[in-house]
Protein backbone atom coordinates (compact mmCIF):
# COMPACT_ATOMS: atom_id res chain seq x y z
CA UNK A 1 0.00 0.00 0.00
CA UNK A 2 1.33 3.20 -1.28
CA UNK A 3 0.19 7.05 0.60
CA UNK A 4 -0.84 9.70 -1.32
CA UNK A 5 -2.28 12.51 0.11
CA UNK A 6 -4.57 11.20 2.87
CA UNK A 7 -5.76 8.16 0.97
CA UNK A 8 -4.56 4.55 1.07
CA UNK A 9 -3.84 3.29 -2.61
CA UNK A 10 -3.89 -0.08 -3.49
CA UNK A 11 -3.00 -1.66 -7.01
CA UNK A 12 -6.93 -2.16 -7.91
CA UNK A 13 -8.11 0.73 -5.90
CA UNK A 14 -7.42 5.01 -6.97
CA UNK A 15 -7.81 8.12 -5.28
CA UNK A 16 -11.22 9.99 -6.49
CA UNK A 17 -13.05 13.50 -4.69
CA UNK A 18 -16.14 12.21 -4.73
CA UNK A 19 -19.69 14.16 -4.11
CA UNK A 20 -22.05 12.48 -1.43
CA UNK A 21 -24.25 15.43 -0.86
CA UNK A 22 -25.56 18.61 -2.80
CA UNK A 23 -24.08 21.84 -0.04
CA UNK A 24 -22.03 25.27 -0.59
CA UNK A 25 -18.29 24.76 -1.50
CA UNK A 26 -16.98 26.51 1.48
CA UNK A 27 -18.48 23.36 3.28
CA UNK A 28 -16.02 21.14 1.36
CA UNK A 29 -18.59 18.81 0.42
CA UNK A 30 -15.99 16.75 -1.77
CA UNK A 31 -14.24 13.74 -0.15
CA UNK A 32 -11.11 12.36 -1.17
CA UNK A 33 -11.74 8.48 -0.92
CA UNK A 34 -10.22 5.36 -1.90
CA UNK A 35 -12.59 3.45 -4.16
CA UNK A 36 -12.23 0.59 -6.84
CA UNK A 37 -10.46 1.80 -10.06
CA UNK A 38 -13.92 1.41 -12.72
CA UNK A 39 -14.11 -1.85 -14.91
CA UNK A 40 -14.13 -1.32 -19.05
CA UNK A 41 -17.17 -2.77 -20.85
CA UNK A 42 -17.28 -3.48 -24.71
CA UNK A 43 -16.44 -0.91 -26.81
CA UNK A 44 -15.12 1.25 -23.78
CA UNK A 45 -11.47 2.60 -22.79
CA UNK A 46 -9.69 2.70 -19.16
CA UNK A 47 -7.82 6.35 -18.94
CA UNK A 48 -4.93 7.18 -16.59
CA UNK A 49 -5.60 10.59 -15.71
CA UNK A 50 -3.10 13.33 -15.64
CA UNK A 51 -5.21 16.25 -15.19
CA UNK A 52 -8.87 17.51 -15.27
CA UNK A 53 -9.75 21.40 -15.65
CA UNK A 54 -12.21 22.79 -13.00
CA UNK A 55 -15.65 24.71 -14.72
CA UNK A 56 -18.39 26.85 -13.27
CA UNK A 57 -20.62 23.95 -14.06
CA UNK A 58 -18.92 21.55 -11.63
CA UNK A 59 -19.82 24.59 -8.87
CA UNK A 60 -23.42 24.23 -10.40
CA UNK A 61 -23.79 20.37 -9.64
CA UNK A 62 -21.95 20.47 -5.72
CA UNK A 63 -24.54 23.38 -4.92
CA UNK A 64 -27.37 22.22 -6.49
CA UNK A 65 -28.38 24.69 -8.95
CA UNK A 66 -28.24 22.07 -11.53
CA UNK A 67 -30.20 18.39 -10.09
CA UNK A 68 -28.47 15.67 -9.66
CA UNK A 69 -28.54 12.62 -12.30
CA UNK A 70 -26.63 9.89 -9.68
CA UNK A 71 -25.17 10.10 -6.24
CA UNK A 72 -21.96 9.57 -5.33
CA UNK A 73 -20.46 11.09 -8.16
CA UNK A 74 -16.84 11.65 -9.65
CA UNK A 75 -16.88 15.20 -11.04
CA UNK A 76 -14.95 16.76 -13.81
CA UNK A 77 -15.43 17.27 -17.50
CA UNK A 78 -12.12 18.55 -19.31
CA UNK A 79 -10.33 15.27 -18.77
CA UNK A 80 -6.79 14.86 -20.03
CA UNK A 81 -5.57 11.30 -19.68
CA UNK A 82 -3.08 8.52 -21.00
CA UNK A 83 -4.84 5.34 -22.47
CA UNK A 84 -4.45 2.49 -20.06
CA UNK A 85 -6.87 0.17 -21.24
CA UNK A 86 -8.17 -0.18 -25.17
CA UNK A 87 -11.43 -2.81 -25.23
CA UNK A 88 -10.67 -5.55 -28.35
CA UNK A 89 -12.22 -4.80 -31.80
CA UNK A 90 -11.32 -0.86 -31.01
CA UNK A 91 -9.01 0.86 -33.25
CA UNK A 92 -9.18 4.53 -33.60
CA UNK A 93 -7.04 4.55 -30.23
CA UNK A 94 -3.96 2.91 -28.97
CA UNK A 95 -3.24 1.82 -25.70
CA UNK A 96 -0.48 4.96 -24.38
CA UNK A 97 -2.19 7.58 -26.87
CA UNK A 98 -3.51 11.13 -24.85
CA UNK A 99 -6.61 12.18 -25.26
CA UNK A 100 -9.52 14.65 -23.62
CA UNK A 101 -12.71 13.89 -22.66
CA UNK A 102 -15.69 16.60 -22.85
CA UNK A 103 -18.69 17.49 -21.58
CA UNK A 104 -20.72 15.56 -23.84
CA UNK A 105 -19.63 11.47 -22.70
CA UNK A 106 -21.44 9.67 -25.03
CA UNK A 107 -24.63 10.26 -27.34
CA UNK A 108 -27.09 7.53 -29.34
CA UNK A 109 -26.96 8.09 -32.70
CA UNK A 110 -30.33 7.36 -33.38
CA UNK A 111 -32.70 9.75 -32.09
CA UNK A 112 -33.38 12.77 -35.14
CA UNK A 113 -31.45 15.16 -33.97
CA UNK A 114 -27.99 12.63 -33.67
CA UNK A 115 -28.90 11.83 -37.26
CA UNK A 116 -29.06 15.66 -37.87
CA UNK A 117 -25.36 16.31 -36.40
CA UNK A 118 -27.26 17.71 -33.50
CA UNK A 119 -25.57 15.16 -30.88
CA UNK A 120 -25.21 18.17 -28.42
CA UNK A 121 -29.21 18.09 -28.36
CA UNK A 122 -29.85 13.93 -28.01
CA UNK A 123 -32.62 12.74 -26.16
CA UNK A 124 -30.63 10.27 -24.61
CA UNK A 125 -27.23 11.67 -23.96
CA UNK A 126 -24.57 10.94 -21.26
CA UNK A 127 -22.71 14.08 -19.65
CA UNK A 128 -19.11 13.66 -18.36
CA UNK A 129 -18.95 14.01 -14.40
CA UNK A 130 -22.51 14.44 -14.20
CA UNK A 131 -24.40 11.43 -15.42
CA UNK A 132 -21.57 8.95 -15.80
CA UNK A 133 -18.16 9.59 -13.10
CA UNK A 134 -15.76 12.13 -14.68
CA UNK A 135 -12.02 13.70 -13.81
CA UNK A 136 -12.17 13.87 -10.08
CA UNK A 137 -9.83 10.95 -9.25
CA UNK A 138 -7.03 8.72 -11.11
CA UNK A 139 -8.79 7.18 -13.42
CA UNK A 140 -12.06 6.88 -15.62
CA UNK A 141 -13.73 4.92 -18.34
CA UNK A 142 -14.81 6.88 -21.36
CA UNK A 143 -16.71 5.54 -24.96
CA UNK A 144 -13.99 4.72 -27.49
CA UNK A 145 -15.65 7.06 -30.27
CA UNK A 146 -15.83 10.01 -27.60
CA UNK A 147 -12.26 10.31 -26.97
CA UNK A 148 -10.32 13.62 -28.78
CA UNK A 149 -6.24 13.47 -30.06
CA UNK A 150 -4.98 16.17 -28.12
CA UNK A 151 -2.94 18.35 -30.39
CA UNK A 152 1.01 17.50 -29.97
CA UNK A 153 1.88 21.41 -29.25
CA UNK A 154 -0.41 21.02 -26.01
CA UNK A 155 0.84 20.43 -22.57
CA UNK A 156 -1.16 18.20 -20.32
CA UNK A 157 -2.13 21.48 -17.73
CA UNK A 158 -2.70 23.88 -21.16
CA UNK A 159 -5.18 21.56 -23.31
CA UNK A 160 -7.39 20.64 -20.24
CA UNK A 161 -9.41 24.28 -20.81
CA UNK A 162 -9.98 24.02 -24.59
CA UNK A 163 -12.17 20.56 -23.80
CA UNK A 164 -15.09 22.70 -22.43
CA UNK A 165 -14.84 26.71 -22.25
CA UNK A 166 -12.87 26.62 -25.73
CA UNK A 167 -14.86 23.91 -27.13
CA UNK A 168 -18.14 25.27 -26.27
CA UNK A 169 -17.23 28.89 -26.84
CA UNK A 170 -15.94 27.57 -30.95
CA UNK A 171 -20.01 26.09 -30.99
CA UNK A 172 -20.72 29.85 -30.06
CA UNK A 173 -18.66 31.17 -33.12
CA UNK A 174 -19.46 28.19 -35.50
CA UNK A 175 -23.36 29.71 -34.72
CA UNK A 176 -22.46 33.50 -35.91
CA UNK A 177 -21.87 31.99 -39.47
CA UNK A 178 -18.95 34.01 -40.10
CA UNK A 179 -16.28 31.54 -40.30
CA UNK A 180 -17.82 30.67 -43.43
CA UNK A 181 -17.79 33.69 -44.86
CA UNK A 182 -14.14 34.36 -43.76
CA UNK A 183 -14.75 38.12 -42.66
CA UNK A 184 -16.55 40.20 -40.67
CA UNK A 185 -17.08 42.40 -37.48
CA UNK A 186 -17.52 40.29 -34.38
CA UNK A 187 -18.67 41.67 -31.01
CA UNK A 188 -17.55 39.85 -27.99
CA UNK A 189 -19.43 40.71 -24.67
CA UNK A 190 -17.51 39.70 -22.08
CA UNK A 191 -13.71 38.77 -21.86
CA UNK A 192 -12.94 35.11 -19.58
CA UNK A 193 -11.59 32.30 -20.38
CA UNK A 194 -13.90 31.48 -22.73
CA UNK A 195 -13.63 34.05 -24.91
CA UNK A 196 -10.20 35.20 -24.57
CA UNK A 197 -9.38 31.46 -26.56
CA UNK A 198 -12.07 32.26 -28.82
CA UNK A 199 -10.62 35.35 -29.51
CA UNK A 200 -7.32 33.99 -30.90
CA UNK A 201 -9.13 31.53 -33.26
CA UNK A 202 -11.39 34.38 -34.64
CA UNK A 203 -8.20 36.52 -35.47
CA UNK A 204 -6.77 33.95 -37.00
CA UNK A 205 -9.46 33.09 -39.18
CA UNK A 206 -9.45 36.66 -40.46
CA UNK A 207 -12.12 38.16 -38.37
CA UNK A 208 -12.47 41.34 -36.59
CA UNK A 209 -13.00 41.81 -33.08
CA UNK A 210 -14.68 44.08 -30.90
CA UNK A 211 -14.53 43.70 -27.46
CA UNK A 212 -16.87 44.85 -24.83
CA UNK A 213 -16.06 44.36 -21.15
CA UNK A 214 -16.16 46.85 -18.16
CA UNK A 215 -12.64 45.44 -16.81
CA UNK A 216 -10.06 47.87 -17.82
CA UNK A 217 -7.41 44.96 -17.41
CA UNK A 218 -9.67 42.68 -20.09
CA UNK A 219 -10.06 45.62 -22.28
CA UNK A 220 -5.71 45.98 -22.64
CA UNK A 221 -6.00 41.88 -22.80
CA UNK A 222 -7.92 42.01 -25.74
CA UNK A 223 -6.04 44.74 -27.36
CA UNK A 224 -3.03 43.07 -26.74
CA UNK A 225 -4.35 40.38 -28.64
CA UNK A 226 -5.62 42.17 -31.84
CA UNK A 227 -8.73 43.73 -30.96
CA UNK A 228 -9.90 46.35 -32.88
CA UNK A 229 -11.53 47.97 -30.18
CA UNK A 230 -12.40 47.54 -26.53
CA UNK A 231 -14.87 49.19 -24.24
CA UNK A 232 -17.66 49.21 -21.94
CA UNK A 233 -21.01 47.06 -23.11
CA UNK A 234 -22.65 50.43 -23.27
CA UNK A 235 -20.18 52.12 -24.93
CA UNK A 236 -21.28 53.14 -28.56
CA UNK A 237 -19.19 50.64 -30.92
CA UNK A 238 -16.96 51.87 -33.56
CA UNK A 239 -18.21 49.75 -36.39
CA UNK A 240 -21.83 47.88 -37.21
CA UNK A 241 -21.51 44.51 -35.82
CA UNK A 242 -22.03 41.55 -38.13
CA UNK A 243 -22.24 39.09 -35.14
CA UNK A 244 -22.21 38.70 -31.05
CA UNK A 245 -21.24 36.36 -28.84
CA UNK A 246 -22.97 36.91 -25.39
CA UNK A 247 -20.27 35.17 -22.79
CA UNK A 248 -21.99 37.20 -19.90
CA UNK A 249 -25.17 35.38 -18.26
CA UNK A 250 -26.96 39.33 -18.05
CA UNK A 251 -30.27 39.91 -20.62
CA UNK A 252 -29.12 43.84 -20.42
CA UNK A 253 -25.92 42.65 -22.26
CA UNK A 254 -27.41 40.77 -25.13
CA UNK A 255 -29.58 43.87 -25.58
CA UNK A 256 -27.02 46.16 -26.05
CA UNK A 257 -25.33 43.59 -28.60
CA UNK A 258 -28.41 43.51 -30.35
CA UNK A 259 -28.44 47.59 -30.74
CA UNK A 260 -24.77 47.50 -31.76
CA UNK A 261 -25.74 44.76 -34.61
CA UNK A 262 -26.16 45.40 -38.22
CA UNK A 263 -29.00 43.91 -40.39
CA UNK A 264 -29.19 40.04 -40.01
CA UNK A 265 -26.62 39.87 -37.93
CA UNK A 266 -27.40 37.30 -35.17
CA UNK A 267 -26.33 37.57 -31.40
CA UNK A 268 -25.46 34.10 -30.11
CA UNK A 269 -25.92 33.67 -26.30
CA UNK A 270 -22.73 31.00 -25.17
CA UNK A 271 -23.74 31.08 -21.32
CA UNK A 272 -26.24 28.36 -19.93
CA UNK A 273 -28.15 30.67 -18.02
CA UNK A 274 -29.78 34.39 -18.77
CA UNK A 275 -31.79 36.60 -16.41
CA UNK A 276 -35.23 37.13 -17.61
CA UNK A 277 -35.94 38.98 -20.66
CA UNK A 278 -38.09 41.62 -19.09
CA UNK A 279 -38.26 43.76 -22.67
CA UNK A 280 -37.71 43.22 -26.03
CA UNK A 281 -38.22 45.85 -28.55
CA UNK A 282 -39.52 44.91 -31.68
CA UNK A 283 -37.21 46.98 -33.71
CA UNK A 284 -33.74 45.73 -31.85
CA UNK A 285 -34.32 42.13 -34.24
CA UNK A 286 -36.07 43.80 -36.93
CA UNK A 287 -34.55 43.41 -40.19
CA UNK A 288 -33.26 39.81 -40.19
CA UNK A 289 -31.76 40.13 -36.79
CA UNK A 290 -31.72 37.03 -34.73
CA UNK A 291 -30.77 35.89 -31.11
CA UNK A 292 -29.52 32.06 -31.00
CA UNK A 293 -28.66 29.70 -28.04
CA UNK A 294 -25.52 27.37 -27.76
CA UNK A 295 -26.37 23.95 -25.89
CA UNK A 296 -23.04 22.05 -24.97
CA UNK A 297 -20.99 20.57 -28.09
CA UNK A 298 -20.87 17.88 -30.57
CA UNK A 299 -17.67 15.95 -31.49
CA UNK A 300 -16.95 17.47 -34.67
CA UNK A 301 -16.63 20.62 -32.70
CA UNK A 302 -14.28 19.60 -30.33
CA UNK A 303 -12.27 17.75 -33.02
CA UNK A 304 -12.37 20.83 -35.27
CA UNK A 305 -11.80 23.36 -32.11
CA UNK A 306 -8.34 21.34 -31.28
CA UNK A 307 -7.01 21.71 -34.80
CA UNK A 308 -7.99 25.38 -34.79
CA UNK A 309 -6.22 26.16 -31.28
CA UNK A 310 -3.36 24.47 -32.06
CA UNK A 311 -2.75 26.43 -35.75
CA UNK A 312 -3.86 29.49 -33.78
CA UNK A 313 -1.52 28.99 -31.45
CA UNK A 314 -4.38 29.44 -28.28
CA UNK A 315 -2.75 29.40 -25.08
CA UNK A 316 -5.14 29.85 -22.01
CA UNK A 317 -3.84 30.91 -18.82
CA UNK A 318 -3.93 28.08 -16.02
CA UNK A 319 -3.88 27.95 -12.08
CA UNK A 320 -2.89 24.66 -11.14
CA UNK A 321 -4.48 22.97 -7.85
CA UNK A 322 -4.02 19.12 -6.61
CA UNK A 323 -6.94 16.97 -6.49
CA UNK A 324 -7.17 16.68 -3.22
CA UNK A 325 -7.51 20.55 -3.27
CA UNK A 326 -10.75 20.37 -5.96
CA UNK A 327 -12.84 22.11 -2.70
CA UNK A 328 -10.31 25.00 -3.07
CA UNK A 329 -10.21 25.09 -6.50
CA UNK A 330 -14.08 25.34 -6.80
CA UNK A 331 -14.01 27.48 -4.23
CA UNK A 332 -11.72 30.22 -5.68
CA UNK A 333 -13.56 29.77 -8.75
CA UNK A 334 -16.91 31.00 -7.17
CA UNK A 335 -15.30 33.99 -5.57
CA UNK A 336 -13.27 35.07 -8.82
CA UNK A 337 -10.03 34.54 -7.07
CA UNK A 338 -8.61 32.36 -10.60
CA UNK A 339 -6.67 33.60 -13.33
CA UNK A 340 -7.76 31.99 -16.97
CA UNK A 341 -8.53 28.70 -15.86
CA UNK A 342 -8.07 26.21 -12.37
CA UNK A 343 -7.14 22.69 -13.31
CA UNK A 344 -6.50 19.60 -11.03
CA UNK A 345 -3.20 18.10 -11.61
CA UNK A 346 -3.76 14.30 -10.89
CA UNK A 347 -0.51 12.55 -11.89
ZN1 LIG B 1 -17.57 22.98 -18.37
ZN1 LIG C 1 -29.33 10.91 -29.96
Amino acid sequence: MLKVGECWLGDERMKAMILHKQAPIESSPLICSDVDKPKIKEGELLLKIRCCGVCRTDLHIVEGELPLMRLPLILGHQVVAILEKVDEGINNVKRGDKVGVPWLYWSCGKCKYCRRGLENLCDNALFTGYSIDGGYAEYMVAKANFVYTIPKDYDDLHAAPLLCGGAVGYRALKLTRLLERGEGNLGLFGFGSSAHMIAQVALNKGLEIYVFTRDKKRQEHALSLGARWAGAPIDEAPVKLDAAIVFAPASWIMIEALKKLDKGGRVVLADIYMTPIEQLDYKLIWLEKEIKSVANVTSRDVREFLIEASKAHVKPDVTVYTLKDANKALNDLKQGRIKGSAVLKIT
